[in-house]
């Protein structure tokens, strides 16, 4: 018999997100309950119940930034117990059988990962994410929160972290070189911290200077606003790999025209609409354009190490549950310093 929770959830992708209650499925076999304690808010929660990313069915609990206590398992679980603290990210199962699965890349499996929340899950209901006070994960998709990272400051690593994580690695962000972070949000000052921590020389990127304080805090060398034309024939050649973190669409060629030979531009960003591209801006640097999706369960363990081996977490302005809307307008206006957390405890 299903669980009723509490949650705050969006009735439609045109209404403010309300105080509601969502079903949990019963503990299966190999299933870990988890008593939420945090959920971020990512922009990608507000692209999502607005409809920007297409349709959704409604009501819709978000929320893909969780960090809770293991309260129950299932007679399978072998990789949590009661107690410990674990997170969950943007997905909550896949197929595990085809070659993307199989080498640990579950967000890009073949037969399409199942979100945290608004995707159909293996019984046919809709997913309902971390918006709410408990939540029931398969135990392969439940990942271990090391001591040392409070659990507030976890969250956003769950969505945050890994996504800059992964192509920071993939793309070798490390000692030597140089690492521009486009847009200091959520990904953004997360991809500072991260790189900066690998060992790259990093530079911010950013729409004004106002943050620019912060993102010296954070570990970058240099901060431009691109609100200045000056900024793109400074700075031209200048990187081995940028990150745009941007939500919104860009002049995507005038950053291209920042890398230096061999560089590469890597889009987490996810406006609804394109990006233009000038293949000129490729070609005249052999250049790249990539883009990268969170990243796998193990990497995404790794990357919790990574930040308790280098005392990282993420810069958080912990609200209750009535502020979520409130929080998303702020997120809009990129006045969010540097992530949202819901404490859970105020949906009771
Ligand atoms: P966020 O906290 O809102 O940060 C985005 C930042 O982009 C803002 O803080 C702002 O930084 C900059 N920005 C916003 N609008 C802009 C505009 N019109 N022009 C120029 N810069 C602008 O968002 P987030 O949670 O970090 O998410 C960022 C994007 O990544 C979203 O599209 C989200 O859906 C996507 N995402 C992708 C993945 C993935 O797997 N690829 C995972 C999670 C999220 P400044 O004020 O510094 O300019
Ligand atoms: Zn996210």
């Amino acid at each position: 018999m299903p669980t009723t929770v509490n949650a705050y959830a969006a009735p439609s992708e045109s209404e403010d997100l309300i105080a509601t209650t969502i079903e949990r499925r019963d503990v299966g076999p190999d299933d870990v309950l988890i008593d939420i304690k945090f959920a971020g808010i990512c922009h990608s929660d507000i692209h999502t119940v607005r409809g920007d990313w297409g349709p959704q069915t409604y009501p819709l609990a978000p929320g893909h930034e969780i960090a809770g206590i293991v309260t129950e398992v299932g007679s399978n679980v072998t990789k949590h117990s009661v107690g410990d603290r674990v997170g969950v990210g943007c997905m909550v199962n896949s197929c595990g059988e085809c070659k993307n699965c199989e080498a640990g890349e579950e967000q890009y499996c073949l037969k399409g990962n199942t979100g945290t929340y608004g995707a159909k899950d293996r019984d046919g209901s809709i997913t309902q994410g971390g918006y709410s006070t408990h939540i029931v994960v398969t135990e392969d998709f439940v990942i271990r929160i090391p001591e040392g990272i409070d659990l507030d400051v976890a969250a956003p690593l769950l969505c945050a972290g890994i996504t800059t994580f992964s192509p920071l690695k993939r793309w070798g962000a490390g000692p030597g070189k140089k690492v521009a972070i486009v847009g200091l949000g959520g990904l953004g000052h997360m991809a500072v911290k991260l790189a900066a921590a690998m060992g790259a020389e990093v530079t911010v990127l950013s729409q004004s200077l106002k943050k620019q304080e912060d993102g010296l805090r954070l570990g970058a060398k240099h901060y431009y606003a691109t609100s200045d034309e000056n900024t793109f024939s400074d700075l031209a050649g200048s990187f081995d790999l940028i990150i745009n973190t941007v939500s919104a669409t860009l002049p995507i060629s005038d950053y291209l025209g920042l890398l230096a030979l061999d560089g590469a531009l890597v889009n987490v960003g996810a406006p609804a609409e394109p990006l233009p591209v000038n293949a000129f801006a490729l070609i005249g640097g052999r250049r790249s354009f990539a883009g990268s999706l969170i990243g796998g369960i193990r990497e995404t363990q790794e990357m919790l190490d990574f930040c308790a081996e280098h005392h990282l977490g993420a810069e958080v302005e912990v609200i209750s549950a009535d502020k979520i809307n409130e929080a998303y307008e702020r997120v809009l206006a990129s006045d969010v310093r540097y992530r949202f957390v819901i404490d859970t405890s105020t949906l009771n």
